[in-house]
């Protein structure tokens, strides 16, 4: 896949109307509906400072939830567009539909280095379903399309991918860097290529397992996916998590990546408890877990085995926790990773979801090359699939 696409540095937008595809998927607070992290919101200011900078008119557009086609009054984009103008210091004018006539009239009416904020994407169906009369009617409102949600481009919607029929189509700043250090790390990574996997399924990460054993060095497995492969080779895993259907998988990642000479790092010890609880007392095990007890961490041999395969890498990918690290008593295989990467000196790259809330939480997010802004998006990339919303950009 190619990742060298155009940005909005690369395109001419003084003057223009430019349709900004924003991820402001905030969350909210269930009952007072007050944005509870505007961190979403903020990461968007760059690109749009830039565009107004230039006198574009910005028509900036995002989903909120999950409104499947219906106009659901609690999931408007208003409280974000509040938001999103005292952050940029000056009106957001906000549209009470997407295409609609209000859009359409405020769109039109809109003078450069003004924004304007469309209601939530998915109050109508055509957005997800990617419908090309909803697609050619929002890119009938700009001129130019920029494309700055990196967590929905795994999708092949309306507002991410589909406009890019109709628009010249260009990515903002923070896709442009998801595109440069994770497209650089996947093409050209600085070796040794070391890929930390976690988190508690395997069957959400055969696909990157698959393609990164054709690209890294060295690939570590801990959290609760480490136990259907301590099982495929024979060992007792107690009632730790096990997906049966995955034991022939599981034999036969071991084998390619040892013929493909790409080392493969399973936990040796675990943290183990007789229940999923914080205060469950914990027992330390080697090798087979005894009956009654489930894997929840990473022992400490194992954390020094794999902050050791860290510490010497040049690139590093880390996607998924090393164990229950909600539950402090168990999070300390997760921290442990997170200070090795921290400390490593490599180019580090975090996936979105739980291992970036797990370096943000434990306090080394400072430390990290990049922390990625899309979940399942920088899953996708890591498998190496193509992505709808950035094939659709132009090249470079
Ligand atoms: P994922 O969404 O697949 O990245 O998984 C993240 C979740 O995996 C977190 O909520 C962790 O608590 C959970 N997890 C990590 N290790 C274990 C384990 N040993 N047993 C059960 N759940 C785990």
């Amino acid at each position: 896949m190619n990742y060298n696409k155009k940005t909005v540095t690369d395109v001419d937008v003084s003057g223009k109307k430019v349709l900004l595809r924003c991820d402001f998927n905030v969350p909210q607070d269930k009952t007072t509906r007050a944005i509870t992290d505007d961190k979403r919101i903020r990461a968007a200011l760059p690109t749009i400072q830039y565009l107004l900078d230039q006198n574009a008119a910005v028509i900036a557009c995002s989903h909120l939830g999950k409104p499947k086609g219906e106009v659901k009054p609690e999931l408007t984009l208003a409280p974000v567009a509040k938001r999103l103008s005292e952050l940029l210091g000056r009106e957001v004018i906000f549209a009470s539909d997407t295409i609609g006539p209000d859009a359409q009239a405020k769109a039109q009416a809109l003078k450069p280095g003004q924004i304007l904020l469309l209601e939530n994407l998915r109050f109508d169906i055509g957005e997800e379903k990617n419908k090309p009369e909803f697609a050619k009617a929002l890119a009938d409102l700009a001129q130019v399309y920029v494309s700055d949600a990196f967590g929905t481009v795994h999708r092949a919607h309306a507002s991410t991918a589909g406009v890019a029929a109709y628009l010249p189509a260009v990515s903002g700043f923070l896709i442009q860097k998801e595109l440069e250090i994770m497209g650089g790390a996947l093409n050209n990574p600085k070796r040794p290529f070391v890929a930390v996997l976690g988190g508690a399924k395997v069957s959400d990460k055969i696909g990157v397992i698959n393609n990164l054993l054709e690209k890294a060095d060295a690939i570590i497995i801990g959290g609760g996916m480490a136990y259907t492969f301590k099982k495929a080779q024979g060992l007792e895993i107690g009632t730790s998590l096990c997906e049966e259907d995955k034991l022939d998988y599981a034999r036969e990642m071991i084998a390619k990546a040892e013929e493909k000479g790409v080392k493969f790092l399973l936990p040796t010890d675990n943290l183990c408890a007789r229940e999923f609880s914080n205060d469950a007392e914990p027992v330390l095990t080697e090798g087979d877990i005894p009956e009654g007890l489930m894997g929840m961490d990473i022992g400490p041999k194992s954390r020094e085995i794999f902050c050791d395969a860290v510490k010497g890498a040049g690139t590093v990918v880390w996607n998924g926790p090393m164990g229950v690290f909600e539950f402090p008593a168990f999070a300390e295989g997760t921290r442990a990773m997170a200070k090795a990467l921290a400390e490593s000196g490599a180019i580090t790259i975090v996936g979105g979801g739980d291992s970036a809330a797990a370096v943000e939480q434990l306090g080394f997010a400072g430390e990290i090359t990049h922390i990625s802004t899309g979940g399942g998006a920088s899953l996708e990339f890591l498998e190496g699939l193509e992505l709808p919303g950035v094939a659709c950009l132009l090249d470079k």
